[in-house]
């Protein structure tokens, strides 16, 4: 493989981009959202999968930019309302509805469920999309259970919702750096960083 400069994460969401810069800082090339790399795009997210959606992404800008793009789609998957919000999560309630109330309305709606029914996961896809024209994507979870009420400050989105027993607390509760190390975006990008790794 040519050598590669910098990688783009294809997101413009900077939450998320704290946290992929926290868990790529030991990689020896610099990762750039798309803000950075002074990309301006509005790409249609129409795929039926996270991977699907990941690729669709990590594609366009590819090809844009001719350069190795990665790209994720995450998402929370809520067992007991038919894995709801899952791909549209994001989009749940409306783009620009308070996440207060997008969390509160997934307790209302498991109002009457107890125990293991209560089973859900953050999921997350990322793909890499090479100017050669391969593809790599990688998947990972963390899975918890659907709280009673919010709780924890710290992360974004559905965050104070998402309890872990393992952990006793919400991902909401959990600090940024401990938050990585479990969760599905730190696991899937910790196996496409080997992944690089091997690659060049
Ligand atoms: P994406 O930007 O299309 O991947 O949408 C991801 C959406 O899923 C976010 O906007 C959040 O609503 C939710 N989400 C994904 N990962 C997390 C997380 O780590 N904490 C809280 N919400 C998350």
């Amino acid at each position: 493989m040519n050598k590669i400069n910098r990688i783009i994460f294809a997101t413009s969401n900077q939450g998320k981009m704290d946290e992929i810069k926290m868990i790529m800082k030991d990689f020896d090339i610099p990762i750039l959202s798309l803000k950075e790399a002074g990309i301006k795009a509005d790409i249609v997210e129409d795929g039926e999968t996270f991977e699907e959606n990941a690729i669709i992404k990590a594609k366009e800008i590819m090809e844009l930019t001719g350069e190795v793009v990665l790209a994720d789609d995450s998402g929370l998957e809520v067992d007991y309302i038919n894995k709801e919000p899952g791909i549209y999560s994001a989009r749940y309630l409306g783009e620009d509805t308070p996440y207060s109330i997008k969390n509160q309305n997934i307790i209302d709606r498991l109002r009457d469920a107890v125990g293991d029914e209560r089973s859900a996961r953050f999921v997350c896809a990322i793909a890499a999309a090479f100017p050669d024209g391969e593809i790599i994507t990688t998947r990972a979870t963390i899975e918890g259970v659907i709280g009673y009420e919010e709780k924890g400050i710290h992360g974004f989105g559905y965050d104070p919702i998402l309890y872990v027993p393992e952990f006793g607390m919400t991902t909401g509760e959990m600090l940024p750096e401990d938050k990585n190390e479990i969760s599905h975006r730190g696991k899937a990008l910790v196996k496409m960083k080997e992944i690089l790794k091997s690659k060049m």
